[in-house]
């Protein structure tokens, strides 16, 4: 069998049950011939520890199916683990009032590679490593079966396919194409979401959680989303009766969904306003022009993409929060997020301290927020938690 024998030493990071084992800890890959194979995982002295699928290509060599190296990695071992991950979301998803939903979420639901989101009728699959890709016919049939819907497209649009070696792929795997918009449900509130070519899957799925907190707060509040993407969190805002709310993204893409998604939950022109620019100058402008809000939202996209990038990043997180709070109303809500994995949940808190330093206002954190509970962390993947919030009353 395929084996992958690991240095001296090496076989601790098994005990703790993480899921990867990176390329530097392996002394010797035996009779591998593709990437994505199943290999058992063996100590330095030759002790079988787990069972896993190798990747000739990433950084991270081998991720683990099983710690059992009794278990049969095939059909019926996915089908498991997809009905496992499936058992939780029916324990936290109320499907009568919301119908997207992440229900494979990767290493944390134990398929490590496999990202699998649901928008109505429509399953959206990412193939994000050697192993899935390896799988992928299988699964596709597993998921059709245990989730009773036909339509299953693939977003592997990712640069983590790039890290594997894998190409880029877009398009339908069974069933039907989507349509350009496919109308959800989150909360009872309704979205339009492009599955084709929208961000991520096609919407931010992993935030649902922390837009229903928003609406208790933003009930007469005048309201700036900014980085609104397609109004996730404007829509809640309107839902709970702010007196107005400012939209700005850098995309007239997102913008024109923003809209549409308005217009679907009973839309009143005259309190919305949506502004195509960047933040940082926007934010700047209302600084200058001292135009303030009672809430302000700050949902970024990832600004570290490596570890390089995390002093770069740090400064632009700053810079986004001290000017909101500068903009804020004395006693404003200020919701802010950082999506990067590579800023840890201390770091981020520091950056936030630090700019209510900078911004000479009083600031209490009255909230700390992080990822929907589809979005669950493996209790030895701690990288799984990645969405980072906190909710601060600015004075
Ligand atoms: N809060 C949203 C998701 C935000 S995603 C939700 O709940 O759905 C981040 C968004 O920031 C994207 O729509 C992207 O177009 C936008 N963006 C990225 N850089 C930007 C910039 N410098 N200024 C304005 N928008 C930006």
């Amino acid at each position: 069998m395929p084996a992958v024998i690991l240095k001296k030493g090496k076989e601790r990071l098994i005990h703790l049950k993480h899921p990867w084992i990176f390329s530097g800890a392996i002394e010797k890959i035996e009779n591998v011939k593709q990437s994505g194979e199943t290999v058992v995982v063996k100590s330095f002295d030759g002790k079988e520890l787990a069972l896993g699928a190798i990747s000739l290509h990433s950084q991270i060599a081998v991720r683990i199916w099983s710690f059992d190296v009794n278990q049969n990695i095939d059909e019926d071992f996915f089908s498991k683990r997809i009905q496992s991950a499936i058992e939780l979301r029916n324990k936290i998803i109320n499907y009568n009032q919301t119908n997207v939903y992440r229900v494979i979420n990767s290493e944390s639901d134990l398929i490590p590679g496999l990202i699998t989101d649901v928008y109505r009728d429509f399953a959206v699959c990412q193939f994000l490593s050697a192993g899935a890709e390896f799988w992928k016919g299988k699964i596709v049939e597993i998921l059709k079966q245990k989730l009773k819907l036909q339509n299953i497209y693939e977003r592997s649009d990712t640069d983590s396919r790039r890290k594997e070696n894998l190409e880029e792929r877009i398009g339908v795997l069974s069933g039907n194409e989507p349509p350009d918009l496919v109308e959800v449900i989150e909360n009872n509130l309704k979205f339009l979401v492009d599955i084709k070519s929208g961000h991520k899957t096609g919407f931010y799925i992993d935030q649902r959680d922390n837009r229903k907190i928003l609406s208790d707060f933003a009930k007469d509040k005048s309201v700036l989303n900014c980085f609104s993407y397609t109004g996730g969190f404007s829509i809640y805002a309107h839902s709970s009766k702010a007196k107005s709310i400012t939209n700005i993204d850098s995309s007239s893409t997102a913008l024109n969904i923003l809209l549409k998604n308005f217009s679907l939950n009973d839309y009143s022109s005259d309190k919305v306003e949506n502004i195509e620019g960047d933040v940082f100058n926007v934010l700047r402008k209302f600084r200058d022009e001292r135009r303030t809000f009672d809430l302000v939202i700050l949902d970024p996209p990832k600004f570290a993409e490596s570890a390089s990038q995390i002093n770069k990043a740090a400064r632009g997180y700053k810079d986004i929060n001290l000017l909101a709070m500068k903009i804020l109303n004395p006693g404003g809500f200020l919701f802010t997020f950082s999506c990067s994995g590579h800023i840890t949940q201390e770091l981020f808190r520091k950056i936030v301290d630090d700019a209510a330093i900078d911004s000479g206002r009083s600031v209490k954190i009255i909230k700390q927020l992080t990822q929907s509970a589809d979005h669950p962390v493996l209790s030895s993947f701690p990288e799984g938690l990645y969405l980072k919030g906190l909710v601060c009353e600015v004075v």
